[in-house]
């Protein structure tokens, strides 16, 4: 058992918030783990994460930190799951995209296109092993599951496998076979986003967004397949609905959101709060918490990326980030590397369509 790794992450103050309330900060790091909160009240709160992340922090300090020891796993077989979590313009989206997945230079390249390239390094075919990488991509909108690569398959249904865990059943599952061809499939399902969002007249930060990458390694000589899946989540925004003065759809939308979020802070409440016996896990009340399920005290190595602003103006919800962070710090897990033994089954012969060297490209 292992428990679950919690860090913080402040962006720089953005141009309105130093224009409304000056160069005053509500976050004090004292070291890379440690740091202090003065909330609206001017009391200090002191918080101790696996990391922290200050203004200055780099998109590659994250990724490094957080992202590359579940990466190095998923490709062996264990499961992975990366959460970003804050109120809108916390930077959730930066953190998982940066500031455009295509194109946005070395240097502030988000989590997912670092994923990309971390699978693509830590995978070796050779004579001894093959892999086949598959993405999908949905978003949870007004609690449907969306395909952001078939917009026709706008109500996914969530099924259980003894196997494979949670599945999201008739989802697009995109064969990868480069980094490029999957920045390229992670751009259209991004813009795919953008389409919804005029349609519903929303915005991005109202929706969950959720992308699964799946690593399945076959080895020569051995009857086994190794197969692990790796989760990323842009959560939206957690503001309160108080906060924001929503109306009309937009009220509406942020009930949902609002009940997911509840939904799983109870999950978390459940997991660390209970009798340590076998308490009820509420993970049915919503698609969040039921797709999260493995994530969340299950088969799967989790982190979860705190995202806030260090405004003064914004202190009471990054408080409450910060809360979230803490709690779900106590939850347990026990990944394990999910080995099945039907390497040789007839569904699973599309893993090496083509018996010959080019199998080793495109494997
Ligand atoms: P969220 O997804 O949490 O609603 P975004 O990721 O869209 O928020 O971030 C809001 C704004 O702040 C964007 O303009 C983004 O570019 C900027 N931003 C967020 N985090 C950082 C950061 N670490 N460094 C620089 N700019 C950032
Ligand atoms: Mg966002």
């Amino acid at each position: 058992m292992s428990n679950i790794t919690v860090c913080a992450r402040f962006r720089p103050l953005s141009s309105k918030e130093r224009r409304d309330h000056g160069d005053s900060v509500c976050i004090r790091c004292i070291d890379t783990e440690t740091f202090i909160l003065k909330d609206e009240k001017e009391e200090d709160i002191i918080f101790s994460f696996d990391r922290v992340f200050c203004e200055k922090s780099d998109q590659a300090e994250v990724y490094e930190f957080l992202v590359l020891p579940i990466v190095r796993d998923a490709v062996n077989g264990i499961n992975g799951t990366i959460i970003t979590y804050g109120q809108t313009g916390a930077g959730k989206t930066y953190s998982i995209e940066g500031p455009g997945i295509l194109e946005c230079g070395e240097q502030k390249k988000g989590i997912l296109p670092r994923v990309v390239d971390g699978i693509f390094e830590h995978i070796k075919p050779d004579k001894m092993a093959k892999y086949l990488i598959k993405l999908s991509m949905v978003e949870i909108y007004m609690e449907k599951i969306r395909d952001l690569f078939d917009l026709s398959k706008d109500n996914i249904q969530i099924k259980e496998s003894k196997i494979e865990g949670i599945l999201l059943s008739g989802a697009t599952e995109m064969s990868i076979i480069d980094p490029a061809e999957a920045l390229q499939s992670l751009s259209t399902g991004i813009a795919n986003r953008a389409v919804g969002e005029t349609q519903m007249n929303t915005a991005s930060s109202r929706s969950h967004c959720i992308y699964i990458f799946t690593v399945k390694q076959e080895l020569t000589g051995d009857k086994r397949m190794k197969t692990g899946k790796l989760v990323l989540v842009d959560l939206a925004g957690s503001e309160k609905v108080e906060k924001t003065g929503a109306e009309g759809r937009a009220l509406e939308e942020a009930k949902m959101i609002n009940k997911s979020l509840s939904a799983l802070g109870n999950v978390i409440n459940a997991l660390t709060c209970g009798s340590g016996r076998a308490n009820h896990i509420p993970y049915r009340d919503s698609k969040l918490t039921r797709i999260l399920q493995d994530a969340l005290g299950g088969n799967s190595r989790t982190a979860l990326l705190c995202c806030c602003s260090p405004s003064v103006s914004n202190a009471s919800e990054s408080l409450s980030t910060l809360r979230f962070g803490a709690r779900a710090k106590h939850i347990k897990a026990s990944p394990r590397a999910n080995c099945n033994e039907d390497k040789y089954s007839k569904k699973n012969e599309a893993l090496c369509p083509d018996k010959d060297e080019s199998c080793k490209r495109i494997l």
